[in-house]
C-alpha cells in the first residue's frame, strides 16, 4: 500500500513561513532603516522579489514608506530606494499596572514613548476601576495626538500573568486573582489587547528596541515591588505552561531577614521590594514618605543611610542575578532596578556581586520610561512577530 509521505518536520507550513518572512522583513526595516530592499534581501536571505512584495504590502498598510533616495542612487531602480518605518500614522497603547500607580502611554512603531501619564491608585486597587481608568487615560492621550491611529494595546503586569488567556492569574500585592484583563480592557476600548508579565514584556522591549538587540539569549531581572525574571533565547521568551516561568519571588536570599507573606523569612521579593527599601529608609530617618524616588533623592543629597540601603539592595540583586546566570547562562543580562538605573555605585555593586567573567550586566535601556515601554512592548512584539495579522486594516 502506498503511504502518504508526512511533510518533513523541519519545514514550517506555508502560513508559518509567510508569517516568519513578513516578521523578518519588518524587523530588518526596524533595525536597519532607512535600508534598500536589495540590502534587506541580502541581510535576510529572502529573494529580492519576495522582499519587494512584503515591502509593497507594508507600504499599503502604512507601516513603512519610501525614504528619500540618496542622489547618487537616482535612476538605479526601485530596489535601491531605501524604505523606513512610517512612524507618523500608528501608535500602540501601553498600560503597566504597578502597586502604587498605573502607567498609560502611547508608543510609536520604533518603541519610542510619545506620551505617558501616571494614574495614582487611590485606596484599594479594584481591577475593574483600575482598568476603566486606564482605558480613559489612553483615550485622553490619543486625543492629544490627533491623526494617530492605535493598532492595539499592550498591558504589562507583575506577578503571574497568563499571556494566552490575557489573564492576571495572581498578583498578591495588588490582591488580583483571575482578572480577565484582555476582555475587560478590550470591552472598554474596542481595540485588540495583549497581556503579559512585565519582566517578559521588557525582554521583548530590549530585544526589539534596546541594547539586547542581536543578542542570542537575554535574561531580564525586574526588581520593583514585584521581583521577577524572564529569559529569551533567540526571539522566543520562555513562558512555560500557563506562563508561570520566571516567578522568583520566593527564591531564598542567604542572610535575608524579612518575613514574607508565604510564611518564610528572607524570600527575594520580601528582601528587595521597594516597600522594604522605603520602610528601612524611613526607620533610619532618611525619608518620610513611601516613594522609592525619595530614597534616591536622599542619597543624591548625600544621606549615607540612603546610599548604603541602595547599594546593599543592588548587591543583593546582583547575587540573585548570579544565581540565575548559573542556571541559564545568558549572553546578556538586563536589570530594571531603580538604584542601578540612576547610580554608578549601585551598578558597580551589582556587577561586583554578579562576579567577574560573566555576561555583561546592563541597566534597562529605557530609563525613566521603562514601565511605559513594558506595556507598549507587549503590543509591539505581537506586531513585529506577525505584521500581516496584526495589520491596521483589521482595526
Ligand atoms: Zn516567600
Amino acid at each position: 500500500m502506498p503511504r502518504t509521505a508526512a511533510p518533513p518536520l523541519t519545514t514550517p507550513p506555508p502560513t508559518d513561513r509567510r508569517r516568519t518572512s513578513a516578521s523578518v522583513v519588518l524587523r530588518s526595516v526596524l533595525e536597519h532603516g532607512p535600508v534598500a530592499r536589495s540590502t534587506i534581501a541580502r541581510l535576510t536571505g529572502l529573494s529580492p522579489a519576495s522582499v519587494t512584495d512584503y515591502c509593497a504590502r507594508f507600504t499599503e498598510l502604512g507601516l513603512i514608506r519610501e525614504a528619500e533616495a540618496p542622489r547618487r542612487l537616482k535612476g538605479v531602480g526601485r530596489p535601491h530606494v531605501p524604505v523606513d518605518l512610517d512612524d507618523s500614522r500608528f501608535v500602540v497603547g501601553g498600560v503597566h499596572v504597578a502597586v502604587p500607580y498605573t502607567t498609560v502611554a502611547l508608543l510609536d512603531l520604533r518603541g519610542r514613548v510619545v506620551l505617558r501619564r501616571e494614574l495614582k491608585h487611590s485606596g484599594a486597587v479594584d481591577p475593574l476601576a483600575v482598568l476603566a481608568r486606564a482605558a480613559a487615560g489612553l483615550a485622553a492621550l490619543l486625543a492629544e495626538v490627533p491623526g494617530s491611529r492605535p493598532l492595539g494595546i499592550g498591558v504589562a503586569v507583575g506577578g503571574w500573568v497568563d499571556r494566552d488567556s490575557g489573564t492576571v492569574v495572581e498578583h498578591p500585592l495588588l490582591g488580583w486573582r483571575e482578572v480577565p484583563v484582555r476582555e475587560l480592557l478590550g470591552a472598554h476600548t474596542g481595540l485588540p489587547v495583549h497581556v503579559d508579565g512585565h519582566a517578559r514584556a521588557l525582554v521583548n522591549g530590549e530585544r526589539l528596541f534596546g541594547r539586547a538587540r542581536g543578542s542570542r539569549s537575554v535574561l531580564h531581572l525586574f526588581v520593583g515591588n514585584v521581583v521577577d525574571a524572564a529569559f529569551a533565547t533567540g526571539d522566543e521568551v520562555h513562558h512555560g505552561p500557563r506562563s508561570q516561568a520566571g516567578t522568583i519571588a520566593h527564591l531564598p536570599v542567604p542572610g535575608g531577614t524579612e518575613p514574607c507573606g508565604c510564611g518564610r523569612t528572607g524570600c527575594l521579593q520580601a528582601e528587595l521590594s521597594e516597600r522594604t527599601l522605603v520602610r528601612r529608609a524611613r526607620a533610619a530617618g532618611a525619608v518620610e514618605g513611601s516613594n522609592p524616588m525619595d530614597v534616591l533623592a536622599a542619597a543624591r543629597a548625600g544621606d549615607p543611610v540612603a546610599v548604603r540601603l541602595l547599594v546593599e539592595r543592588a548587591r543583593m540583586t546582583g547575587r540573585a542575578a548570579g544565581l540565575l546566570l548559573d542556571v541559564l547562562n545568558p549572553e546578556s543580562v538586563v536589570v530594571t532596578e531603580v538604584g542601578v538605573l540612576h547610580r554608578e555605585d549601585c551598578l558597580a555593586a551589582l556587577r561586583e556581586a554578579v562576579g567577574p567573567e560573566r555576561a555583561p550586566v546592563l541597566p534597562t535601556s529605557f530609563g525613566a520610561s521603562v514601565l511605559a515601554v513594558a506595556g507598549g512592548s507587549v503590543a509591539l512584539d505581537v506586531l513585529y512577530r506577525d505584521p500581516l495579522s496584526a495589520s491596521p486594516e483589521l482595526i
